[in-house]
């Protein structure tokens, strides 16, 4: 057995070594200790045709902090990892692969087979992802691990159907829904993106059924014209007063419509006369429900014209539209053109530009659902870190739509509808029925369609728990602690889970959001497939080890913003790690006899503050208790940065530059008693400083900590250090940092004066009353660390001595005599070197002028210089020799 860390850090011969011992011990799994408090949070499920991005990286660094902290403080964590089955992309990715490993559809398929391949395809991929979560080092309780379409999740997306349905909550109905013509499939208004396109605006005049000049009407889609059903003013604008009630003609193809009055067109905005088309457009399709308008559609599912576009009928959207304008303009009904920047909504998956569609579809109704959500938020039954995402969260509420749940796909939850077709009955059940309920038809067929995945994801903080079952799991860990996700999904999946859970549950689904913002690359881009600046995590891990990834996220936020990712950060989180192993190994190093025993050390029995302790000693664990206050804080308050920023400092800082060179001159001592106190005192702040960074970089903490005497219990459940009132020395931690803080100075002055630290100093401090005790008491610090030969109080101005380097600390000043800082001997042989250099200058010159050959034939002015030269090095020589004198007296 080793005895001590290995020579260099290397995180590659533990991380996973360590990963497989926690997960074995137990330690992830939460044990339902009804004595305990307990402290969930769910994961937020990644895709199973996700690939482990930074995204997912910090995400789940963030949740694996906060459990671990828990954890060591007692609480019975559990951390619910699982995945989700996200429809459309895996939908999308299976017929890809069937495609082009077969050249078949999925319609070639059919359903059942195709469904087959997907969950062969969700064995064969969909764990990958959970794999690379163990990388991160991520302590979820991976028995408990779920899925949002495995048999408990499934059950518990009809229960929420059916009871939504049962109370009027869900309806079916027709609507214009945003329509992906590459997927195939509605979406709701979340999957759609919307993004600034340059277009333009045509001026189309509708003639006068009349034969009068009509009406002219601006528009951005003219190829929807073909459902247009009537022409809206606003009946406050004049100048279409006496139009209302009269007729028009759609150009060309003669279908009379009327004009009609309504609030919707805005006067100011293009002609402010608006054509109504209810079947591809959401404004008009209420406008035709207020007048009662028929809904024509003209463009089919694919994109494509139908029927009633005439001779356009098959031509793609945008080509009929090329196609109808020419044909407008030949005609004489195109009244102008202009450019204009609209915003197109697009699917957020394959960018295709969506296109409204009227459609029957499943929604939800949210009026109802809506106002408990936002209740929740304003009694502070849920808050949001940090709070102005608080403002996010209550405007999507407000503005909420009622929600479009169905899909036109196969992967997914299959809608529980059936349909009688003999009579036409709609009925929603938990299990299918056997017959009609109306009539006792036998001819019953289920609604084609699955479920939105967000409304399986809604349930996840409690269908994972056994939800619709009252399982001791619910009881015990539900409503969960914290949810921890990116701002970015804050509608898609914050807003639903906490209605569901309200109105499924009666509860709030967690306490507190703790939204963190995306990670993005060293511009500040976002990181995208497209850019090609993604930077994959597990590549990270192999160069720098997890621990220094995980620190750098977690170090690098603040609640709510983006993180930049930086390479020189990572190299420094590297350092810290490299830091932290040398300082331990050198550590366990004395703590080891020859044999590889651990030399006896002092007992805290009594208490620590019983001991023997020397002022470095009270320094160093007042500084450990300080800091263990402050981490409190501000993990408390979720600044997790700050927290894993003091904890750096303090090892760095505290412990690695200052406390062990402190104590190093009595590990080699001889007073025996004194070194077992030195020894207690390294390791009892190390292993606290451990405990302290152990959720930020859990896998170099664990690893140093199996080398520290110990009970043999893993750092992952050790007990969290707590603030202690008895071990604050604030005056002797005072005294030792007046002593550092003249350390400090002398270094800088030799510093500036270019003395090795080797060279030996006397120094002269005036000081005067408590500041002069202090400083006293720590005279053997100075001479140790400082270098000193020699401390000479002095408490006079005039005793000052004359040619000194000086310095001023808070309660003394510092004087350095130059003789001391000045290494005469290096400085005389410079100069002796210097003299020989002139010296062969003034005889080179002198022998050169001496040539009466030189001096006749050369030009004056020459000559001159060349005097000049020699007079110059003549009177140097002169300088350097006097120096050389007064040095050669110092020596
Ligand atoms: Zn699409
Ligand atoms: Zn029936």
């Amino acid at each position: 057995m080793e005895k001590n860390l290995s020579k260099t850090y290397d995180p590659k011969q533990f991380e996973d070594r360590l990963y497989e011992q926690w997960e074995k011990s137990g330690a992830f799994h939460g044990k339902r200790d009804k004595s305990k408090s307990p402290f969930t949070i769910v994961m937020p499920p990644p895709n199973i045709t996700g690939q482990l991005h930074m995204g997912h990286a910090l995400d789940h660094t963030l949740q694996d902090v906060l459990t671990r902290w828990k954890r060591m403080q007692g609480f019975d964590t559990l951390w619910l990892p699982g995945s989700d089955h996200a429809s459309i992309a895996t939908e999308v990715k299976v017929a890809d692969k069937i495609r082009t490993e077969e050249g078949k559809t999925k319609e070639d398929l059919g359903r059942e087979e195709f469904l087959k391949r997907a969950w062969e395809w969700k064995k064969t991929y969909g764990g990958k992802i959970t794999e690379q979560c163990r990388k991160l080092g991520d302590s979820c309780d991976w028995e408990r691990e779920r899925f949002t379409m495995d048999e408990g999740c499934n059950k518990a997306v009809i229960e929420f159907f059916v009871r939504l349905y049962e109370k009027d909550l869900i309806y079916k109905g027709n609507r214009i829904i945003n329509w992906c013509p590459s997927c195939g499939t509605s979406l709701s208004d979340a999957e759609v993106e919307h993004d600034d396109k340059n277009s333009k605006y045509y001026y189309v005049r509708y003639p006068g059924e009349d034969g009068s000049q009509g009406i002219v009407v601006a528009t951005s889609r003219p190829e929807t014209m073909f459902g247009d059903v009537a022409i809206a003013v606003n009946p406050a604008d004049e100048r279409y007063e006496n139009l209302i009630g009269k007729t028009v003609l759609l150009p060309i193809v003669g279908k009379a419509i009327p004009i009609l009055a309504d609030p919707y067109p805005d006067p100011e905005k293009g002609t402010g006369a608006v054509k109504i088309t209810p079947a591809h457009d959401p404004n008009d399709f209420e406008v035709g429900l207020r007048h009662d308008l028929p809904q024509p559609s003209c463009i089919n599912e694919d994109a494509t014209m139908n029927a009633l576009a005439g001779k356009y009928e098959g031509m793609d959207r945008y080509e009929c539209r090329k196609a109808w304008i020419s044909d407008l303009e030949a005609a004489g009904y195109l009244v102008k053109v202009e450019d204009m920047v609209i915003p197109v909504g697009e699917c957020y998956r394959c960018k295709d530009a969506v296109e409204p569609m009227l459609s029957e579809q499943w929604f939800v109704r949210m009026e109802a659902l809506a106002k408990p959500a936002m209740e929740a938020a304003a009694k502070g039954d849920l808050t949001h870190v940090p709070e102005r995402f608080e403002k996010i969260y209550l405007h999507w509420l407000e503005e909420i739509r009622d929600w479009c749940i169905s899909r036109q796909l196969w992967w997914g939850h299959r809608i529980p509808a059936y349909y009688c077709d003999d009579c036409n009955e709609i009925m929603v059940a938990r299990e299918a029925p056997e017959s009609c309920t109306k009539c006792g038809s036998k001819n019953l067929r289920q609604d084609e369609d699955v479920l939105d995945t967000w409304f399986s994801s809604a349930l996840w903080p409690f269908s994972t728990l056994g939800w619709p079952e009252k399982t001791p799991d619910l009881e015990h860990y539900f409503p969960t602690d914290v949810l921890v996700t990116g701002y970015d999904i804050i509608f898609f999946w914050v807003v639903r889970m906490v209605f569901s859970s309200l109105e499924m549950m009666d509860e709030v689904p967690f306490h507190h959001v703790y939204v963190h913002g995306l990670v993005r690359d060293g511009e500040g881009r976002k990181m995208s497939k497209s850019l090609g600046n993604g930077i994959d995590p597990l590549e990270i891990i192999d160069q720098y080890g997890t621990d220094a990834l995980r620190f750098m996220l977690a170090t690098g936020i603040s609640p709510g913003s983006d993180i930049r990712f930086k390479l020189d950060r990572l190299e420094s989180c590297r350092n810290f790690a490299n830091k932290l192993w040398n300082a331990s190994r050198f550590v366990i190093m004395n703590l080891l006899d020859e044999e590889g025993n651990f030399l006896p050390m002092a007992e805290e029995s009594n208490g620590i503050e019983k001991l023997s302790l020397k002022d470095e000693d009270k320094w160093i664990l007042t500084k450990l208790n300080e800091a263990v206050a402050e981490v409190a804080t501000n993990m408390e308050n979720y600044d997790l940065a700050l927290a894993g920023q003091k904890v750096y400092e303090l090892i760095w800082n505290e412990y690695c530059d200052w406390y062990i060179e402190l104590v190093k001159a009595r590990l080699y001592g001889e007073d025996e008693a004194d070194k077992q106190v030195a020894r207690f005192v390294l390791v009892k702040v190390l292993k606290d400083m451990l405990a302290l960074l152990h959720p930020f970089m859990p896998f170099i903490t664990e690893e140093i900590w199996s080398f520290l005497p110990g009970n043999g219990e893993m750092l992952i459940v050790a007990p969290w250090p707590v603030h202690s009132k008895a071990l604050d020395f604030s005056e002797e931690s005072r005294r030792m940092e007046l002593a550092m803080e003249i350390i400090r100075s002398i270094r800088n002055i030799r510093a500036e004066a270019d003395a090795v630290p080797s060279r030996k100093l006397r120094a002269v401090i005036l000081s005067t009353g408590e500041a002069l005790e202090a400083v006293k008491a720590g005279e053997s610090y100075l001479k140790n660390l400082a270098n000193l030969t020699e401390v000479r109080f002095i408490d006079d101005k005039a005793q000052i001595p004359e040619e000194v380097m000086s310095a001023v600390v808070d309660g003394a000043e510092i004087f350095i005599p130059l003789d001391d800082l000045l290494d005469y001997k290096a400085e005389y042989q410079r100069l002796e070197k210097e003299k020989a250099k002139l010296e062969g200058e003034r005889s080179k010159l002198s022998a050169k002028l001496d040539n009466p050959g030189f001096v006749s034939k050369a030009p004056e002015a020459v000559v001159a210089a060349e005097r000049e030269k020699l007079a110059k090095a003549g009177s140097m020589l002169e300088k350097v020799e006097e120096r050389l004198s007064v040095v050669k007296q110092k020596i």
